[in-house]
């Protein structure tokens, strides 16, 4: 990509310097106002001894331990990762620093319901293009995402609600092609692999956001990240400013990331083995379940919101997706170990119908 990052950056983002201040350790540190006495009573409840303090203090602006973690797991360079309270946090921040004064958000739709609250946060218009059909495995349409000219144009893969793909060709022209930035969501990615981390820095104007809530099983932490050029990964950090990832966050990651490899391998394994069962179970019920790349799956139902209802009053929770475009009604269902899944079937198998 020759084009010059500058083009791409809000001008306000791109004149100003990342936020610093002496967070050197030292003896006694008097420098930052915090309380000196430590963390309050209450919560040597909560945390073990050894962790109290991490509440007391500042964490590390920019979280440094977590991103020589992340570069050690991915193989990328520490400049290329930004970090946030949840790639919600990320998300937000990457459009904030890309959100060109009267500019557009183009996203598939349906996707991630952030995209365009996020959008219309920062006075971006909306461009939701259509997912293309079931025979084209519901891929994301490059030309029409393309043609709006957008100063961001989001892609989720595999997308949240649907639980498909977008092709590796889709991304590759969109990335090539785009004017603006790409955000390319993997928050499911380590469901089925095919990842884009390692091409970001390469490929321009690429951010690939990332998240430790989903396979990591960290959602109460809010830890997420962005891998990409390191002049777009500047742009975030400034847009996103410092301390987002606090001192028990960052520590828990940083072990999930050095320790719990194979447990977090075992279960993807686990969510791969049960959605394989599951699928035909839903099947059988005369379900058509769309065939899912994630750790969830979509299903087209009668009344989303009569069938969520009816099934929380038997203690099993799902989220409606009412009137979902290309879909119509549907409900999405998280899929969990074999143990958890096969308590809730007999609910599915007495409320779940389609149209
Ligand atoms: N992207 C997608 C596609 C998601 O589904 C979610 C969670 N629902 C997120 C990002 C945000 O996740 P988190 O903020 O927990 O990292």
């Amino acid at each position: 990509m020759s084009r010059p990052y500058s083009e791409v950056v809000r001008p306000g983002i791109a004149a100003m310097k990342l936020y610093s201040s002496n967070r050197e350790p030292c003896a006694i540190d008097l420098s930052d106002n915090t309380n000196q006495r430590g963390a309050p009573p209450s919560a040597r409840t909560l945390v073990p001894e050894a962790n109290i303090e991490l509440f007391a203090r500042y964490p590390n602006h920019y979280a440094a331990d977590l991103k020589r973690a992340i570069s050690a797991h991915l193989g990328v360079g520490t400049d290329e990762i930004v970090t946030g309270c949840g790639s919600d946090d990320v998300l937000d921040s990457a459009i904030r620093a890309f959100a060109q004064p009267g500019g557009a958000i183009a996203y598939p739709d349906p996707t991630f319901v952030m995209i365009p609250y996020c959008g219309q946060v920062n006075d971006l218009a909306l461009r939701p293009v259509p997912l293309l059909g079931p025979e084209r495995g519901w891929d994301v349409d490059a030309d029409a995402l393309l043609a709006q000219r957008a100063c961001i144009t989001y892609v989720c893969s595999p997308n949240n609600p649907t639980g498909t793909r977008a092709s590796a060709e889709a991304i590759e022209r969109i990335v090539a092609e785009a004017e603006g930035v790409v955000l390319l969501d993997e928050a499911y990615i380590e469901y089925c692999g095919g990842s884009f981390v390692r091409r970001a820095k390469d490929a321009g104007r690429l951010l690939v956001i990332r998240t430790f809530s989903k396979a990591f099983g960290l959602a109460g932490a809010r830890v997420g990240y962005a891998i990409g050029a390191p002049e777009l990964v500047a742009a975030v950090e400034v847009s996103r400013g410092p301390y987002k990832v606090t001192q028990l966050a960052e520590r828990v990651t940083v072990s999930a990331l050095e320790n719990d490899a194979a447990w977090v391998e075992g279960g993807i394994r686990e969510v791969l083995d049960a959605r394989a069962r599951f699928m035909p179970f839903l099947e059988r019920l005369g379900l058509k379940p769309i065939p899912s790349d994630a750790n969830f799956v979509l299903v087209p139902v009668k009344d989303a919101a009569a069938q969520t209802k009816a099934l929380r009053e038997r203690g099993v929770a799902v989220r409606p997706f009412p009137k979902l475009p290309g879909f119509g009604d549907a409900v999405r269902i998280s899929v969990g170990p074999w143990e958890i899944m096969e308590r809730a079937l007999p609910s599915f198998e007495e409320v779940l119908s389609c149209v």
